[in-house]
């Protein structure tokens, strides 16, 4: 590609060949445009009456999620400044679990509003600044409103975990998993000078389809999809004493390769015996300690198993190391590297150390642990897809429960803060001067998009609804918001549809955030790739050819109804 050098001088040769640069005006349409569709393809599943997506990888998968981060995260966008919105559910989605589809709906709505304020010759920089502004004061708004709440208040909890739920396929129990899930929080959260933190991983999520989602079960305790090593070991054992045990009970294999000359079958023997000798005596190292449970995470030799089996002691080998780390954490065991350190003191306990058919498996399962500090979710549901979602929303759930246990304040949902803040930033927007003013009034605009969508999605008149929830809450009723089930207007706090103030307070900055960044950009350069014929579908610039022209969203391949989004190159 060849750039015009100054007027009247040769063309500056600069990027490869293929390369393509995409300047100014031209740049951010094409950004914001790309954005829009991200923002566009979530719009519809916001909220409890919003739809599910179904995305069918280039394997032919199929997955089911109603979740903002699942469907971005599979569709594997390829257009730089949409990359950029899916980034933003990721973040979401680690930093506080839900809200994924907000921060892209709320992103996306800042950019198509920027795009008329750019139309009417305002500058990008003003455009950021206004926006920024208006975050900061959003936050603070919302910190106004927010309630605090008792940190280990399981109403609350149930409650949030609930609201959380109620957007999903498992909205029709999620009375009986919130009970499950805060039970599993509150067990496993750690209290340090008076405030909790909570490790998510304390809490293992194991799913198997079949049974309904009532038969999902909380195990104080780890289950292990493993089976017993040893036919001839018991199946279950009741106060289990444990041995958490990081080594082999076989013999090392040497490195290199070794010849043992034997020349009669009384060295062999000898051979033989030597070995099942120093297998014997690990097992009996285990056998002194007291154990009645070994669980392994390296292998067990035969000959071990049928020592171990003659002592009565249930074996499993081969364990995860992430599942050794949570059993030492549930069982108050110590996982022992070299046999000789195993002492009594050292053992875990469990009431029940049980082997069970799950479907057509084998797990164990290690339960009734004494104030356990990691415990196990086991989910189940009508088919692989359902557990799969399923495991997605408890996901989000157990997110928000850590959410308010650590940050116990919370806010209304349906709506009620996100105009409560749309309705003070527009009064504050008026003591400013000029364009910014503009810009603060459209993130106003931007933010009202969360209630419009969720009674656009409830197929209430969004207009009414916006007006009159406006109206409400200008006479000072925060807790008003927009009751999607009954499809009109609520006390959110009656309805127990509450949200933790984390959620809102990431949405509102990743979206501003992502936004921002993709309104500074007037420049997207491309270099070609090495590889491949210049001026390829590879070579070209990502959505240079207006939105037709935008490669990969291949991972789309057959998702209904995508095709005529012009997102090309199934
Ligand atoms: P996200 O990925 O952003 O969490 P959801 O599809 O879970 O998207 O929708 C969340 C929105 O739905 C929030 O604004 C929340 O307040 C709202 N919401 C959840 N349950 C209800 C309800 N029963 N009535 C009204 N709004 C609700
Ligand atoms: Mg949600």
């Amino acid at each position: 590609m060849s750039i015009q050098g100054p007027r009247g001088t040769m063309p500056v040769v600069l990027l490869k060949e293929g390369s393509s640069e995409n300047k100014g005006r031209e740049a951010q349409k094409n950004n914001i445009a790309a954005a829009k569709i991200i923002a566009e393809i979530v719009h519809s599943s916001l909220g409890p009456r919003g739809m599910d997506k179904m995305l069918v990888d280039s394997l032919g998968d199929v997955t089911i999620t109603n979740d903002g981060a699942t469907i971005l995260k599979e569709i594997d966008v390829q257009h730089p400044a949409a990359k950029m919105l899916v980034e933003i559910s990721k973040t979401t989605d680690s930093e506080v679990g839900d809200g994924t589809t907000s921060a892209v709906i709320l992103a996306g709505a800042l950019l198509e509003n920027a795009e008329s304020l750019i139309n009417q010759d305002i500058h990008p920089t003003i455009i950021v600044d206004g926006y920024r502004k208006a975050s900061k004061k959003v936050l603070q708004y919302l910190k106004d409103i927010a309630e605090e709440v008792s940190a280990n208040d399981k109403s609350t909890l149930l409650k949030i975990a609930k609201t959380s739920m109620q957007t999903k396929l498992v909205r029709k129990e999620s009375d009986y998993l919130s009970n499950l899930i805060v039970s599993a929080v509150v067990s496993v959260a750690e209290k340090e000078t008076g405030k909790f933190t909570v490790d998510q991983d304390d809490v293992k999520v194991e799913k198997k389809a079949g049974g309904s989602m009532k038969d999902s079960v909380l195990i104080e305790g780890i289950v292990l999809d493993k089976e017993v090593v040893h036919s001839g070991m018991p199946k279950k054992i009741a106060e289990a004493k444990i041995a958490l045990i990081n080594t082999a009970l076989e013999i090392d294999k040497t490195e290199f390769d070794a010849k043992i000359n034997i020349s009669n079958p009384q060295q062999m023997k000898t051979f033989l015996d030597e070995e099942n000798r120093m297998l014997k005596n690990m097992v009996d190292k285990v056998i002194a300690s007291g154990a009645n449970v070994m669980l392994c995470q390296k292998g067990i030799d035969d000959m071990s198993q049928h020592y171990l089996a003659k002592a009565g002691i249930l074996s499993v080998r081969r364990v995860k190391e992430s599942d050794m780390a949570k059993l030492a954490k549930a069982t108050g065991g110590r996982i022992v590297t070299n046999l000789d350190d195993l002492f009594e003191k050292d053992l875990g306990s469990a009431q029940l150390v049980e082997e069970r058919k799950i479907e057509e498996d084998r797990w164990v399962f290690v339960e009734g642990c004494k104030n356990p500090k990691s415990v196990t979710l086991l989910l189940r549901g009508g088919s692989q897809r359902v557990v799969d979602e399923v495991e997605r929303s408890v996901h989000d759930a157990i997110m928000v429960v850590k959410d308010v246990m650590e940050n116990p304040s919370i806010v209304a949902g349906g709506g009620a803060p996100e105009i409560y803040a749309a309705t003070k930033l527009r009064s504050w927007a008026k003591s400013l001067e000029g364009r910014e003013q503009l810009a603060v009034e459209k993130f106003a605009d931007s933010l009202e998009e969360i209630p419009l969508t969720l009674s656009e999605n409830a197929g209430m008149d969004p207009i009414d609804t916006l007006t009159n929830l406006r109206s409400r809450q200008l006479k000072g009723e925060k807790w008003t918001g927009i009751d999607v089930m009954r499809a009109k207007l609520g006390n959110m706090k009656t309805h127990d549809i509450i949200e933790p103030l984390a959620v809102k307070n990431q949405i509102v900055s990743a979206a501003t955030e992502a936004a921002c960044m993709i309104l500074r950009i007037d420049d997207v350069i491309s270099i070609a790739k090495s590889a491949g014929p210049p001026g390829g579908p590879e070579g070209g610039m990502p959505g240079m050819g207006g939105m037709g022209g935008m490669p990969g969203m291949g991972g789309m391949g057959g998702m209904p109804g995508m095709g005529d989004m012009g997102m090309g190159e199934m």
